[in-house]
């Protein structure tokens, strides 16, 4: 017979994750009334919040506020967090699962799509999770260094996280240096030579990804504004088809052609219809070649991409490939390589018996922040019903098994350099005190050495 949910202990559930959707998920676990419920989250870095601290642009500072979300959930009673430790490498999937009712992992998308096309590996050509984690602090790219003595970057993609990387290329650094990217990032884009930077799309310009928002303020931002070729915005194939927000942008994109750049140091190029065939150069990136297209337009109202067989070079030293994030597979769970996801069903991993997803390893690397809530909400519902139905069961520990007491020690055998919320806080404050003294939001510490040291010296770290 299935147990009933609201019987026995709490149900004991590890986020893996500290992104929005691993919060979310958090929440979603603890509010609900029903079943009560323990959560403990795991974050291979020491600092929380994913992508709000180490994807979302430093100067969009408003986005980020949501992490004041994620505080008031991490001050549940029952939510611990533990930071600087890694699922697959400190701790296996078996151990967690041995030890907790459920484990709903929530790591996002490590990596990024590839082009696939020759001279994509020379020096000079970058993936923009590379250039996204090196301006943000993220530790695991403190080390990398990119070549911003050229005129020209390209960046490869339509969508906003092309936009953001443009933006900080352009940006001044007097407007840079009030947000808080990290030291390193500021002094080379402070020192960087890139006057132009090109975002080309191989669609048309009522295809691109961005929203209106980041397109329209792109102005604002730069130095000299932005430049659309007139010809690439004309009347659209299926036009009266587009969607508002394709409409929206192409009436800014329209805005854009109508008024030339101004004369200054930096713009952004946006350039449509055009496929990167090649990037060439003698050791080092010098060109990328394109192949023009034309647009097609489907019997169901698609706008495709066609060849016209005309060429293009482009003279560049750095290129930017922004072409999408990609999961990738983990701990053994099954892995859906088309879409690069963790195989699942409505969170539910796939063939597993308490093993759940949420956010961009679930669904892909696709949606705003807020897109993370419900889809990290449908998972815990799917849980829920598991439990109800029986085919979650909790393990059986027996009345001496103390939760709060074992996971602690087990934990500091496995990594005795353990972050706690109390430690994150520390780092937290250490970070936005130093921001206060130079007009900052704050200033990042990158290297984890630098984050232990602050969080390690005075947090305390004992069971709940
Ligand atoms: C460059 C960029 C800019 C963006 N800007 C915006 C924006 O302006 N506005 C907006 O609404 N959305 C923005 N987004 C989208 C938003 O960031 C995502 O929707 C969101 O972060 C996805 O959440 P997630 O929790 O699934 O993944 P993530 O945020 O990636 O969180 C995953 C977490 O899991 C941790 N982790 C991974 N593997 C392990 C492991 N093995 N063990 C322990 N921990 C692990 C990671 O360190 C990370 O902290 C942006 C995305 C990118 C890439």
């Amino acid at each position: 017979m299935a147990p009933s949910p609201r019987a026995g202990k709490p149900l004991i559930v590890a986020v893996v994750g500290s992104g929005p959707s691993g919060f979310y998920a958090a929440s979603s676990l603890l509010e609900q009334t029903a079943v009560p419920v323990r959560v403990d989250m795991f974050e291979r870095l020491a600092t929380p919040w994913g992508l709000v601290r180490s994807g979302v642009a430093p100067d969009h500072p408003k986005i980020k506020t949501v992490s004041g979300v994620y505080e008031q959930i991490a001050a549940h009673a029952n939510f611990r967090f533990f930071g600087n430790v890694h699922i697959g490498r400190d701790i296996t999937r078996e151990e967690l699962t041995a030890r907790y009712d459920a484990v709903l992992y929530a790591v996002g998308t490590q990596t990024d799509r590839r082009l696939g096309i020759p001279g994509e590996d020379l020096p000079g050509s970058v993936s923009a999770v590379d250039f996204v984690g090196w301006y943000n602090g993220h530790p695991e790219y403190a080390d990398f260094s990119f070549d911003l003595s050229g005129e020209r970057a390209v960046v490869i993609g339509a969508g906003n996280v092309a936009l953001d990387v443009a933006r900080l290329l352009c940006s001044p650094a007097q407007r840079l240096g009030r947000t808080d990217i990290a030291d390193h990032a500021l002094t080379a884009l402070r020192d960087s030579s890139i006057t132009e930077v090109m975002v080309v799309g191989r669609r048309g310009a009522a295809q691109a990804a961005f929203t209106t928002p980041e397109l329209r303020e792109l102005p604002e931002f730069t130095e000299s504004g932005v430049d659309v070729d007139p010809a690439e915005v004309g009347p659209q194939p299926g036009e009266e088809a587009l969607s508002r927000a394709a409409k929206r942008n192409l009436a800014v994109l329209r805005g854009y052609a109508d008024t030339p750049a101004a004369p200054g140091r930096r713009r952004v190029a946006l350039r449509f219809q055009r496929t990167p065939l090649e990037i060439r150069g003698d050791g080092r990136v010098e060109e990328v070649v394109f192949a023009r297209n034309a647009l097609t337009v489907g019997e169901d109202g698609w706008v495709g991409a066609v060849d016209t067989g005309e060429r293009e070079t482009v003279p560049a030293n750095l290129v930017l490939r922004a072409v999408g994030y990609r999961g990738v597979a983990f701990g053994g769970l099954p892995f859906d390589e088309r879409r690069g996801v963790i195989a699942n069903e409505r969170g539910r991993v796939t063939g597993a018996e308490r093993e759940y997803v949420a956010g961009w390893i679930k669904r892909g690397p696709t949606g705003i922040i807020g897109t993370n809530r419900k889809c990290a909400a449908e998972t815990v519902a799917r849980l829920f019903a598991d439990l109800a139905e029986g085919s979650l069961r909790r393990h059986d520990r027996g009345v001496a098994f103390d939760h709060d007491v074992e996971i602690v020690s087990w934990l500091l055998e496995r990594q005795p350099h353990l972050v706690t919320e109390e430690g994150w806080q520390l780092i937290d404050a250490a970070e936005r005190a130093a921001g206060a003294a130079s007009g900052r939001p704050r200033v990042k510490l990158v290297l984890t050495d630098e984050l232990l040291d602050i969080a390690l010296e005075r947090q305390s770290v004992t069971p709940r």
